[in-house]
């Protein structure tokens, strides 16, 4: 079974073709980075703007990489929700009027649900077994899901302010760090990683909701603020002075991830789950010193009762369409599909059937 998929849900332009055995025919992700950094962060009406313009040519390159033709499709899948209203939209309709077109089933998917299962297909021949353990650091979320299913997920912890991914965005933004094609928050790490840091502005750092399964950004985010304030702007600093803060900065964001993961992995054996794995996903996920930290900490919490942790790729942890695609398989296969009319849900929670085709018009 092969599907085209697209994803505008943010600022991304993705579309891809997957088949139903796993085969990545093509992955186009159309980067808008650059139109944004003017108004420090996504811009509503300039996201929408920049997805209508590069769809059509996103689909066009998908089909030909793929060398497939659109009557050859076999379904046609979009990200539903959740993510920007004005965005979603593109996607959705674009889909809707493709699937209308070619007489093509057509899938709905949740944006999260795709981030969570997609080491489902880059970890084969041995991929991650329900139920596992998911960690989803991304720009709009950071969450920790137990997944008992492809469709079945159950959310334990979230944040109570901001998300890691906006949080590292900001702090790269604050301190004016040299300019990355990834982003502001993929800067911020290659500028750690460029030389080494200085120890001593750690201790700014405070440790968040210690103990508690719930994460919360806003108050290391706002220690960093106060301390280029105090110091008279980004402007003022010196390079070794913004390497030390952003250090600090990464070491302790991550630090609160280490914790809580175990802390839910703790609670996952309490409650004799027979969880194996831990999978991490979404943008922020492609951080090689995240990547490092975890496997630290996982192996040591975990010495008893060994849980493996699962990364995708660091090209499929941010927005791509073929995690929509391979999301939406398993509806394909069960004739689960949505009707022409169904319409995007920006608010959408993991908790919810997420799986059942939309009733209501
Ligand atoms: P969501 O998935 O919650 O809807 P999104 O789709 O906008 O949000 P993703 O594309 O999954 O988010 O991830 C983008 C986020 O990942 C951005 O906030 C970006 O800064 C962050 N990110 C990407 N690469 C890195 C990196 N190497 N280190 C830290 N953060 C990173
Ligand atoms: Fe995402």
């Amino acid at each position: 079974f092969t599907v085209l998929a697209l994803e505008s849900s943010a600022d991304d332009t993705c579309a891809a073709v997957v088949t139903s055995t796993g085969q990545i025919l093509s992955n186009i992700v159309v980067k808008q980075h650059h139109i944004h950094e003017d108004f420090g962060g996504i811009h509503p009406y300039k996201a929408v703007q920049a997805h209508q313009l590069n769809m059509p040519g996103a689909v066009q390159r998908a089909l030909r990489d793929a060398n497939i033709a659109a009557a050859q499709v076999d379904g046609i899948a979009f990200t539903r929700g959740p993510g920007m209203t004005g965005c979603l939209g593109v996607g959705c309709s674009a889909a809707k009027t493709l699937a209308a077109a070619l007489n093509k089933p057509l899938v709905g998917v949740h944006h999260m649900q795709a981030h969570a299962l997609t080491p489902t297909l880059t970890s084969a021949p041995n991929p991650p077994t329900f139920p596992f353990l998911t960690l989803l650091v991304s720009g709009g979320h950071t969450l920790l899901v137990l997944a008992s299913s492809a469709s079945q997920f159950r959310v334990l912890a979230t944040t109570v302010d901001e998300s890691i991914g906006r949080v590292f965005d900001k702090v790269s933004r604050m301190l004016a760090l040299p300019w990355s094609a990834k982003g502001p928050g993929a800067s911020l790490e290659e500028f750690v990683a460029a030389s080494p840091a200085r120890e001593d502005v750690a201790p700014l750092m405070p440790r968040a909701m210690p103990g508690v399964l719930g994460f919360s950004f806003a108050g290391l985010h706002s220690a960093v603020e106060r301390f280029v304030t105090a110091q008279g702007g980004a402007a003022s600093l010196d390079v070794s002075t913004k390497h030390g803060l952003a250090s600090a900065f990464q070491r302790t964001a991550v630090g609160q991830l280490e914790e809580k993961v175990v802390l839910a992995l703790r609670w996952c054996r309490d409650q004799g789950l027979g969880v194996r794995h831990l999978v991490v996903s979404g943008g922020v996920a492609s951080n090689s010193y995240l990547r490092d930290r975890l496997g630290h900490s996982v192996i040591n919490a975990t010495r008893q009762d060994p849980v493996s942790l699962v990364f995708p790729p660091p090209e499929l942890c941010t927005d791509n369409a073929v995690m929509i695609g391979w999301a939406s398989m398993h509806r394909f296969l069960a004739g689960n599909t949505d009707e022409y009319s169904i319409l995007i849900r920006p608010k959408w929670s993991l908790d919810d059937d997420i799986d059942i085709p939309q009733t209501e018009s």
